[in-house]
């Protein structure tokens, strides 16, 4: 991954002798995350390995300015530097996903989609209210009508995936933000298929008529249709808010294209930048001509000071994702994803939906017996690292789950290809053939405790190193 190791070996060395000298505690523990990250197979969906050009580019004094507003148009002086990187990163942004606007300034990607909320409170009730009551601003309304004006924010309707069918928490779950903020209804997925049921969708929205329709999820297994998504929101009058967190990276390496790309049919996109796009923690939004003046509102609606050094970092990675190379490795995550479920169900493991056809795979652990908690600690005692996760209408809840998540964005920046993935299957397979839950007091199984067979662990740890090694994170680069 880095051509020039030696040369940030050195820098990184160096660098974390200052903060040594200063905080061992933390030096140390930067350390022993590249050990636990190089030493692991990382199959956490969400999680990537960031180029050093990224990395190195938010460790800067970019980091002590403050550039509240919008490009050229601050509320702080002396920012014009933050207005190149910010220019340069959204102009990155626009160019590598054909938007027609991009405001980079989201932290993280629950920023992003709170920017996306209330962008489109401010175009679809906020300027029409101001319209109708002849007002400028909300400063000019009366104290009864701005009243008025917040309880009707409160009354606004939304329409996302269900957490247990792959949704994301800010697409409506009870426990964010999002379901407070909004009336809500999820859409699931059809129990037969466990995919999208598009009619069924169309008959909801219907009924439900809600100002937005989210599309987007964080656990589903398959491709989305953004044409009929637009179609749905068009017939009932919603606006179709996109959240491509998770399958950013495929948008940008043209896997989805056509009805697959979300850009040409969404009224507004929101998206991290650290997952499949293999960028620094963040987010951003992508948008209409006809949403930027509101999504521009991010700062100071929902957003504080912007983090100029990680827009600094995203304008790296989205430079790094519009080269040539990105391409093969977007199509490289789909693919190894194939191989892996495959993988998976030759050797007898349930999938939700069967497969999958983005860059995640979802396993049903409860025909071994397991919860999703107990199988991921012992994948994870094994040198697995995964994340639990709820199956559609699962019985084990949000905490234990029925299922496991993993995708193939982070092993494929380490250069995995088919063979290496097709014996990640096998190691996982193993693991979970030789995992027992232990029994609770009164005798029924646990969903937290469990036991591996003797020595499993440990020879999967041992088989993981091999792989591990023949493709090595950050080559060169020692500590
Ligand atoms: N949207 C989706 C679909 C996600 O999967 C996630 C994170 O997992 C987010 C938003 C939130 O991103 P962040 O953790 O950066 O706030």
């Amino acid at each position: 991954m880095a051509d020039s190791a030696s040369t940030v070996s050195q820098i990184y060395a160096q660098t974390l002798g200052v903060i040594e000298a200063v905080e061992p505690r933390i030096a140390g523990a930067i350390r022993s995350e590249l050990t636990d990250q190089r030493g692991s197979l990382k199959l956490i969906a969400s999680e990537n390995y960031a180029s050093l050009p990224v990395l190195l580019t938010m460790g800067s004094w970019l980091s002590d300015k403050y550039a509240e507003g919008t490009i050229g148009h601050r509320f702080y002086a002396g920012c014009q530097n933050v207005d190149t990187v910010e220019s340069v990163a959204s102009e990155h942004a626009r160019e590598l996903f054909g938007a027609e606007y991009a405001y980079v300034q989201p932290h993280s990607g629950i920023d992003a989609n709170l920017v996306a909320y209330w962008s489109i409170l401010a175009h679809r009730i906020e300027s029409p209210t101001l319209e109708r009551l002849g007002a400028k601003t909300v400063n000019d309304l009366s104290e009864e009508d701005w009243e008025a004006l917040r309880a009707t924010f409160n009354q606004q309707r939304v329409m996302g995936m269900s957490l247990d069918a792959g949704g994301h928490l800010t697409h409506g779950f009870r426990h964010n933000i999002s379901g407070k903020m909004f009336r809500q209804h999820s859409y699931g997925t059809n129990p037969e298929t466990g995919l999208i049921d598009y009619d069924k969708l169309l008959a909801d929205a219907r009924e439900f008529k809600p100002l937005i329709l989210v599309a987007g999820y964080s656990a589903y297994p398959r491709r989305v249709n953004f044409a009929r998504m637009r179609e749905i929101a068009d017939e009932v009058g919603a606006t179709l808010f996109v959240d491509m967190a998770h399958f950013a990276g495929l948008v940008a390496g043209k896997v989805f294209t056509g009805e697959e790309n979300p850009v040409p049919y969404a009224h507004v996109v929101a998206s991290t930048t650290h997952k499949s796009l293999r960028g620094p923690r963040g987010g951003f939004v992508l948008a209409t001509n006809e949403y930027a003046p509101s999504v521009d509102r991010g700062c100071p609606m929902v957003l504080g000071g912007p983090l100029s050094h990680v827009m600094a970092a995203k304008a790296v990675a989205f430079a790094e994702a519009r080269q040539q190379g990105f391409q093969s490795y977007a199509q490289a995550v789909a693919d190894n994803a194939k191989v892996l479920a495959e993988g998976l169900l030759k050797r007898g493991v349930t999938l939700v939906t069967g497969g999958t056809d983005n860059h995640l795979v979802l396993l049903d652990v409860s025909s071994f017996g397991l919860t999703g908690r107990q199988a991921e600690s012992a994948l994870l005692d094994s040198g697995v690292v995964t994340n639990r996760n709820s199956v559609p209408n699962d019985p084990n809840g949000a905490w234990y789950t029925s299922g496991v998540r993993i995708g193939t964005p982070a092993l494929t920046s380490r250069g995995f290809g088919a063979a290496e993935f097709d014996q990640v299957a096998e190691l996982i397979t193993g693991v979970l053939k030789a995992t027992s839950p232990l029994t609770t007091a009164a005798g029924t199984p646990g969903k937290a405790k469990y036991t591996i067979a003797d020595g499993v662990a440990e020879r999967t740890q041992a088989a993981a190193n091999e792989l591990l090694d023949a493709n090595p994170l950050y080559p060169g680069l020692e500590l």
